[in-house]
């Protein structure tokens, strides 16, 4: 059997085209066009692309796009200002801070400070512990745009059985929270999880979150099984692969995502979602929260 593929490049683009309308709309019926801010501190070459790529989306989407690109030397202060000044600026609506920060700065203390209406990555505690009460309201985008591949597949999520390797704060443990939203029965595995393999050909559905090149394998897997290979590598020789081995795993799975082209372009399409979401929530304070009111700017 050969696994089916699941399309990010083709569905992210379908999102990006329901927000490109959403947003003119908006704008066609006298509102805001919703704005993002994207921050990049330093030089990293893998943060540089992920940033251009973020910027390129959202414009293409109708979004307008502020960006601030700081030196590594910025203070934690400093970059605490910036974000105090951007929760504050009634035109700005989202606000991403492009991780990992450089070693000086704290980024809990960061992600901490940016209003959860602006938080269009879904990492501030208040989203995150909202999405684990089952209350969403901006959702980390990874674990998202995982949900949606999933939704593609049409299989009826209910009582299946996910697997999930890795348990870091922006997918591994949000993904948990998706799944068991769907009414999954949720496994989460980490460095320390016993017998793996084990653990994996129980699931239904793997969600791979390691950062590991091709660590898990086709072997490991149960026949038809569905696959969602969140990693980003590279091999040796400068090939882009996931955490899942394509080779061997699409010959037992049913579903499977590609890298390049699976979990990728869905993350940068959540944050199109997430940003014309979060536009939304600040145009009608009837639908906020009523406990966000101590974090609104003044
Ligand atoms: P992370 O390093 O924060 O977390 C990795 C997790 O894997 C940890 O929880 C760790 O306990 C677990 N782990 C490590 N070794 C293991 C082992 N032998 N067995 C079981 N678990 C083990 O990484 P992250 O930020 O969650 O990212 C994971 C991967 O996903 C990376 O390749 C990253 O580049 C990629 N990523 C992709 C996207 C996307 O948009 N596609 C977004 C975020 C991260």
């Amino acid at each position: 059997m050969s696994a089916k593929i699941l399309e990010g490049n083709a569905l992210a683009a379908k999102v990006a085209s329901g927000v490109h309308a959403a947003v003119m709309s908006r704008v066609n019926g006298g509102k805001s066009r919703p704005c993002l801010a994207v921050v990049l501190i330093g030089e990293n070459p893998a943060s540089q692309i992920y940033v251009r790529n973020k910027r390129r989306t959202t414009e293409t989407a109708g979004i307008q796009s502020f960006s601030f690109d700081l030196p590594a030397t910025t203070a934690e202060h400093e970059l605490l200002a910036l974000v105090d000044e951007l929760n504050a600026n009634p035109q700005v609506n989202g606000i991403l801070v492009q991780l990992p920060l450089p070693r000086h700065i704290n980024a809990d203390r960061i992600l901490e400070k940016i209003s959860p209406l602006k938080d269009v990555d879904g990492f501030h505690p208040y989203n995150v512990g909202r999405l684990s009460l089952k209350m969403p309201l901006l959702r980390p985008c990874t674990p998202q745009g995982c949900m949606h591949l999933l939704n593609e597949t049409q299989v009826d999520l209910a009582g299946k059985h996910a697997v999930v390797i890795g348990q870091s704060n922006i997918v591994g443990r949000p993904m948990a929270f998706e799944l068991l939203m769907s009414r999954c029965t949720v496994t989460v595995c980490h460095s320390a999880t016993r017998d793996l393999p084990g653990l994996v050909r129980q699931a239904d559905i793997v969600v791979a979150a390691v950062g590991k090149p091709e660590f898990v394998r086709g072997d490991w897997l149960k026949q038809g099984a569905i696959v969602v290979d969140v990693g980003i590598n590279r091999t040796a020789t400068g090939r882009l692969c996931g955490d899942v081995d394509f080779a061997s795993a699409r010959e037992r799975a049913e579903w499977i995502t590609p890298v390049p082209g699976g979990v990728g372009p869905m993350t940068i399409a959540m944050l199109l979602v997430n940003t014309l979401k979060a536009c939304e929530l600040q145009d009608a304070p009837q639908l906020q929260p009523s406990a966000l009111g101590a974090y609104m700017p003044v």
